[in-house]
């Protein structure tokens, strides 16, 4: 679903170059969930929007579901982006006028959906993800954790083919990070949804079946989990 190869992005800052990936190369397979981990300052946000075309590679190609992101033009992404993927925000990015339902109904607006199915569709997945009782409240009427359950049922409702969520847990207290997690990944697999999620948390990242953990721009580490949490794969 996502292949990465020899991707370099050095950005100048005055006269410095800060050297921010350096040489990657990943493959990530359809419906996979995949945690990238490393500590601040360490290119996990470079790579993400890296994988999401939204910035330009110094060196290298990003393919997503067999489209080169890297070379395509600003209207070409635009329409990529739409048809195939999801985003997930630290900081939820709800429209603060409108309610639950309307925020998750959004996307599908410029899919051309019918009003009353992208109410149907946006209703149904609120419902899912136990929202059902706050379908019409407002962002600021909502709790941290129901916000980002909007932001989440919205990235989703489309059925992309690809999520990419960059610190989706960071303003949420452990208690309910444990369960946005869960939930995250419960809706990807039933969805068969490719979930590419960074994280500055070791923990949080063990639930994943990949973990890629990036150091100073570079893969260090990338393993396989079955199940049970026990490592089968280097
Ligand atoms: P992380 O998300 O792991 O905390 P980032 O990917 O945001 O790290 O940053 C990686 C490195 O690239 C850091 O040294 C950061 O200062 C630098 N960097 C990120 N974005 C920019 C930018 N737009 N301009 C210059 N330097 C940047
Ligand atoms: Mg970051």
């Amino acid at each position: 679903m996502i292949k990465v190869e020899n991707l370099r992005k050095v950005y100048k800052v005055g006269t410095e170059k800060v050297v921010a990936l350096n040489n990657i190369n990943l493959e990530i397979e359809k419906g996979e969930f995949c945690c990238i981990v490393g500590t601040s300052g360490s290119g996990k946000s470079t790579l993400l929007n890296q994988l999401a075309g939204l910035e330009k590679p110094t060196k290298g190609t990003v393919t997503v579901n067999g489209e080169v992101v890297s070379k395509m033009s600003e209207k070409e992404l635009a329409i990529f982006r739409q048809n195939n993927l999801g985003f997930i925000f630290q900081s939820y990015n709800l429209m603060p006028t409108l309610t639950a339902v309307e925020n998750v109904a959004f996307p599908l607006v410029f899919k051309g959906v019918d009003k009353k199915v992208r109410d149907k569709k946006a209703r149904a997945i609120l419902k899912e993800m136990q929202m059902g009782d706050r379908m019409n409240h407002k962002p600021t009427e909502l709790s941290g954790g129901q916000q980002q359950r909007v932001g989440i049922a919205r990235a989703f409702v489309g059925k992309p083919a690809v999520i990419f969520a960059d610190e989706p847990t960071g303003n949420l207290d452990s208690k309910t990070t444990e369960q946005v997690m869960d939930m995250l990944m419960d809706i990807s697999e039933k969805n068969n949804i490719t979930f590419v999620m960074v994280t500055h948390d070791p923990e949080l990242a063990k639930k994943a079946k990949r973990v890629i953990t990036i150091v100073d721009g570079n893969i260090v580490h990338d393993s396989k989990y079955d199940n049970k949490g026990d490592k089968n794969e280097e």
